[in-house]
Parts: C-alpha cells; structure tokens; sequence
C-alpha cells in the first residue's frame, strides 16, 4: 500500500502520483488481447507526457502515437525506437513535417488532401520518401462526450472515405509518398463497442478495395479511445474490442496499431490535494482546495466527474454532507467535484482525486501564475520523484527581455 499521506507530506500538494504496475497491467492487457495477430500498441502521449511514464512504457514494448514534434521528441528522448513512432494531428506545421521526415519514424497520418500535399513537397526536398497513412473519418456517432468526438464528418478530423481513396491513388502516383497504412480514431472514453466495430468495418471495406489497387497497406491504425470508469460508466473489455477489430479485418494481412492514452494511464494516477478552508455561503458548502482547474482541468473543461477521497482528516466527526470541491483560481469554473458528499474538513487535511492520470498534468497550465505540481512514480514500494515542482525562476524565467533591456541601459 502506498503511504499516500507521507507523500503529500515529503513532496507537498498538489501532487501526482502515479502507480506504474498499474500501466504495465493495462499495457499486457490490450497487447495480450491482439495476440492472435501482430500488433503495435502506441501510446497516445497526449494523456501523460511525462518522460518516466513514456519510458516506462517504452521498456515494456510500447510505440507512440505523437500529435506534435515536440512529443516525437519525447518519445524519442524516453527511448521509443523511432520505427514505432506515428505522427497525427490535423494542422502539422511544415517544420514538423519536415523534421518527422527526417527522424525516419514510422509513418504520419495525414488528415487532408492538402496535407498529403505539402507532405510530398517536403518528402521531395527531402530527397527521402514519407511514409503516410490517411485518417478516415467514417461518419460515426461513438456516444461519447461532443468535446471529445472525432468521427463525425462535423468534427474536424480526417477525410471522408471517397476522398481517402483519391489521396491513397494520388500517393501511390508519387515516387516521394509511400502509403502504408489506414487509420481512424472516432473519440475517447467510449463506453460502448458497436461504434468502433462500425468503423472497423467500414475502414476494413476500404482497406479491401485499395489493395485491390495494388495499394500495399501494412498497418490498419484503429487509434484508441477505450474510456476507463471515472464514476459508473460500463466499460469496453479489452479482449472484446480486439475481437470486433479482428473480425473487421478477416482476409486482411495487416498489422493492427491501436493507440490507447486513456486506457493506459487514467487510472494509474491520482491528484493529492490539501485542504486550505471550508465555506458556506448561504446554505452551499465549499471546500476549498490547492489544487485547481489548472493542474486537473477535466471538471472545468468536460464537466468530468473524478471521484474524491479522504486520505487524512483531523475531525473524528463522520457525518457527511454535500459541498463543491473548488480550487484557488478566479474562475467560477474552477472546481474538481461539484454535490459530493464530505464529510467536515479543515486546514490541513488531504484529499485524493482519483482516476487523474491522464488528460491531468498534461493539460496543466501556469494560468494564475500557478506553478505546476510535482509527479512522483511508484512501484514496487519505490518511491521515485518524476518531476520536480516547478518555482517561480523556472516560470518567469524567459520572460524577463524587456527588463534586462532597461537594466542595461541604465547601466550605461
Ligand atoms: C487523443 C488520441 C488518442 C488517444 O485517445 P484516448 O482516448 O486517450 O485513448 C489516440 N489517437 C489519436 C489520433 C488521438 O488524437
């Protein structure tokens, strides 16, 4: 058991703690469920960049599905080998095409026909071929937060499927375009399986009729999505997605890449926060916290439920009642928990938000001049810092070009 009231003690609050035993579960779980067929699971950096978790990760086999160069520099830099490296995103910049080109990763999901574009301009000045897979959108409702939908034609992901073929036709037309896989990702924290075996079908059809073409597809990417369980939401077993993906791609010899963030992380990690005051204004009950919407800002941006636990309280008084867990930050949006039942709290208490390890510190932000919290991994009973708080130096530090400039012309 992790002595969670020691480590809010040793490296103050807020803080992340995340259980690295718990992700290489989850790892060997999704991997052992595609065992019939090869796989490559990507890890989704988005959900926790944290160099030691990618790392972690890393040692047990796993790729990374990047949606920036700087987080294919970070895989890179936590020891993924760049042939298991994908690049997705749908507004890559020509100076991160251009450095994927060069970092010979394994493919880029391409997300528009102008992209594919702009893409074969560079892989030419490259005098080095690109590797590119098209992400379809296949039009499918997941039933899942509208925020965090992405395989509707309204949202702003991929291509339609006649105009993947056409970029597929044009690849395969371009000595600098070699076209190795087909992708789709049609949301997160889906909670129901149909919506991705849908799309596993309709991508599997077109996957037929472009090696048809002679268009010779390697990877059939179906990105991640698997939600976990924040408050009571069912839940996708990992062997039943692989076996509606794999029944998708009968006649298909093609190696699945599936690219989960959530799934992988979310549960591992949790979010320690103090007790600064309780509150009542009227007959509404805050307590308040020092952690904020800028270290988790899932409540404030998704309306995300993560449930909150005690983990010291002074009081011996048991009796509960309703309250609002909020932050320090001037923003009425700034809460964690909203009507949960607590029982009475004061200074110096600690409390645990649960399921925080992803979409938690990688969406952390400095807004207030808040500085970020700390990260400690453990595992095995070791305990090990994973990155330090940030101070203010470090905050303010690229800042200061206008008063070195008046410091050294007073000086002269
Ligand atoms: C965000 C994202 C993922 C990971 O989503 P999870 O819901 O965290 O599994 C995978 N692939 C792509 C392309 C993404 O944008």
């Amino acid at each position: 058991m992790v002595d969670y009231l020691n480590l809010a003690k040793t490296y103050q609050t807020p803080l992340y703690v995340y259980d690295l035993a718990h992700i290489t579960d989850k790892f060997c779980a999704i991997k052992d469920a595609f065992r019939a067929r090869k796989s490559l699971i990507c890890y989704a950096l988005k959900a926790n960049s944290n160099l030691s978790i990618i790392h972690h990760l890393a040692t047990l086999g796993s790729g990374a599905d990047c949606v920036s160069i700087g987080e294919v520099k970070r895989a890179l830099k936590a020891g993924i080998p760049k042939y298991k490296i994908i690049f997705s995103g749908v507004g890559k910049s020509d100076s991160e095409i251009a450095q994927a080109i060069e970092s010979d990763i394994l493919f880029l999901n391409v997300e528009s026909e102008a992209e594919l574009k702009r893409i074969e301009h560079l892989a030419q000045s490259a005098k080095k071929p690109a590797r590119i897979s098209v992400r379809v959108n296949p039009n499918i409702d997941p039933k899942t937060h509208p925020y965090i939908s992405t395989g509707l034609h309204e949202n702003k992901f991929g291509v339609d499927i006649e105009q993947a073929k056409s970029m597929y036709i044009f690849a395969k037309n371009s000595p600098h375009l070699e076209a190795v896989g087909i992708h789709f990702h049609i949301g997160s924290q889906l909670t129901e399986l149909e919506p991705l075996k849908q799309a596993a079908q309709k991508i599997a059809e077109l996957a037929h009729s472009l090696l048809a073409l002679k268009i010779d597809l390697k990877f059939f990417d179906v990105g991640g999505g698997i939600g976990i369980r924040y408050s009571d939401e069912s839940l996708i077993d990992p062997y039943q997605y692989a076996q509606a993906i794999l029944g998708a791609l009968y006649g298909l010899d093609l190696t699945i890449i599936c690219e989960p963030g959530r799934f992988l992380v979310g549960e591992s990690g949790v979010l320690l926060t103090s007790v600064l005051y309780e509150k009542h204004n009227g007959k509404k009950r805050f307590v308040i916290v020092d952690a904020a919407m800028n270290d988790l800002m899932r409540p404030a941006l998704y309306n995300a439920t993560h449930k909150i636990e005690c983990v010291y309280r002074a009081s011996q008084d048991t009796k509960e009642s309703l309250c609002d867990v909020v932050g320090p930050i001037c923003e009425s949006s700034d809460f964690l928990a909203k009507d949960i039942s607590l029982p009475p709290l004061c200074a110096g208490d600690v409390l645990m938000i649960k399921n925080a390890g992803a979409y938690g510190m990688s969406m952390a932000s400095n807004y207030n001049t808040r500085l970020k919290p700390a990260e400690v991994a453990h595992i095995g009973g070791d305990v090990r810092l994973i990155k330090h708080r940030e101070s203010i130096e470090d905050l303010i530090k690229d800042e200061a070009l206008l008063l070195q400039e008046h410091r050294s012309k007073g000086a002269q």
